[in-house]
């Protein structure tokens, strides 16, 4: 037993917990989460808990459904919204075939197995998520256009807001669970909030995404209001991105910097930022993995349509920002195509695939856009060379089909089980008579 498996068995005791809860995610990004005594958890350290995989999303077949949950202590946090004494406790596992061997099937593995191989080149990626979602006041009923908690906008300070309560005690949970939040405000639509997270590793990160909806869902209840990730709720209003921060470090180095060159920026991350270019219409389906992402990726409001970069642009699909990093450590790039509804375990290998694809075969990097693209005209931007992201999930899942970096990434299971799933989706969606297509229809034909 190792100094982690140590220490979490010792708190075990000391803060009186009772349950353990040990959590995984299935391929769609859905939290699952699985009760154990604390007894359980020495023999789950070294032989993992068993369960039945085929009840899960992706996870398995029916004919294999035995699977085991192998607990990562260093993930090992009390849940502040169970109370004390007792306690309950949650760790994030990693899921293994009967063998022990890692399951193909866990997005978990799917990022560690692409973190590995840049870790072959050298390379550690980092992430920094910005995740914008909404409040309403309570749980909308089906069919209804949901309420805000307020009418305020972009940073707005308002008196007594309920944005402001709620941020005050995510962020107090959060920190509570060891996850640091950089910064918080309103966002641009009603009752909109954005909170940051301090940028780490790419798979505390995605565990952080994963611990933070559940925090905020909590929180919310608790103050008898309703939060959504939804990335567009409202025809009239901003959607929710989750605006991803990334960088890769050379041991203690930012490959990303290098002093003197234009924007700071090194070939490395040149390179990069030309790999997530060009895949960026067959990661989408991973990156906007629902039929209504790509309501969000409509034009406008600040959510990118076209592939493109740019110095502090915001209508860029990856924006290089404004300040100079005087310290190489904060030298990086933001991708603002993800939602804050997408698998953040699989959206991450993505996007770090991709780049890394960009640094193998030495993609060359476009010109920038410093326009708003938004604003220029058809010719313009065939002028340019831009391209647009993909319109809806359907051209998402046909672009998606031809990837071999896809295919790889994911491996062949999660892969098959997701576009396979994505295209049930859209055919079911496909079918929907819409509420727009009433009103224009019904008074006039
Ligand atoms: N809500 C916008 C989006 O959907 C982003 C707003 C911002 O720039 O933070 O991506
Ligand atoms: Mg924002
Ligand atoms: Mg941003």
């Amino acid at each position: 037993m190792g100094k982690q498996e140590d220490f979490v068995l010792r708190a075990l005791e000391e803060r009186e917990v009772r349950f353990v809860r040990l959590w995984f995610t299935d391929v769609l990004g859905y939290l699952k989460s699985v009760a154990v005594a604390p007894a359980e958890l020495e023999g789950a350290f070294s032989e993992g808990i068993g369960f039945d995989g085929s009840a899960i999303e992706g996870l398995a077949r029916v004919t294999e459904s035995d699977m085991l949950l192998q607990p990562d202590p260093g993930t090992f946090q009390i849940l502040p919204w169970r109370g004390e004494a007792p306690a309950t406790a949650r760790m994030f596992c990693d899921v293994a075939m009967p063998d022990g061997s890692a399951s193909y099937a866990d997005p978990r593995f799917v990022l560690k197995r692409t973190l590995s191989k840049a870790a072959e080149r050298g390379f550690t990626f980092y992430t920094h998520p910005e995740i914008e979602f909404y409040l309403f006041q309570g749980k909308p009923a089906a069919g209804d256009e949901p309420v805000p908690v307020d009418r305020s906008g972009f940073f707005d300070h308002t008196a007594q807001s309920a944005g402001s309560d709620f941020r005050r005690e995510a962020i107090t949970m959060l920190e509570n669970m060891g996850i640091s939040v950089e910064f918080s405000h309103h966002e641009g639509g009603p009752g909109q909030q954005e909170i940051d997270l301090r940028y780490a590793d790419a798979l505390s990160t995605a565990d952080n995404v994963m611990t933070f909806r559940t925090v905020v869902r909590e929180v919310a209840l608790n103050q008898g209001i309703w939060a959504s990730f939804m990335p567009k709720p409202f025809t009239t209003h901003p959607g929710s991105g989750m605006h991803t921060h990334v960088s890769l470090f050379e041991g203690e180095n930012n490959a990303f910097f290098e002093a003197g060159a234009e924007y700071q920026l090194s070939q490395t991350a040149r390179h990069f930022i030309a790999g997530i270019l060009v895949h960026a219409a067959e990661i989408s389906a991973v990156t906007n993995q629902w039929v209504n992402s790509y309501k969000r990726l409509i034009g406008g409001d600040e959510a990118p349509s076209y592939v493109c970069w740019g110095h502090n642009n915001r209508s860029a699909m990856v924006r290089v920002p404004m300040y100079k990093p005087t310290k190489d450590q904060s030298a990086r790039i933001e991708i603002r195509t993800l939602d804050a509804a997408c698998n953040p375990y699989l959206a991450f290998a993505a996007i770090l695939a991709a780049g890394m694809k960009g640094l193998e075969e030495e993609y060359p990097l476009p010109r920038e856009t410093e326009d708003n693209v938004w604003s220029l005209t058809p010719a313009e931007r065939r002028a340019l060379g831009l391209t647009m992201l993909p319109k809806n999930l359907n051209d998402a899942i046909s672009v998606a089909e031809d990837s071999e970096l896809l295919a790889e990434t994911l491996g062949e299971h999660v892969y098959e089980f997701f576009l396979r799933n994505k295209r049930a989706e859209w055919e079911e969606y496909r079918g929907q008579v819409s509420a727009f297509e009433r009103d224009r229809m019904l008074p006039v034909i």
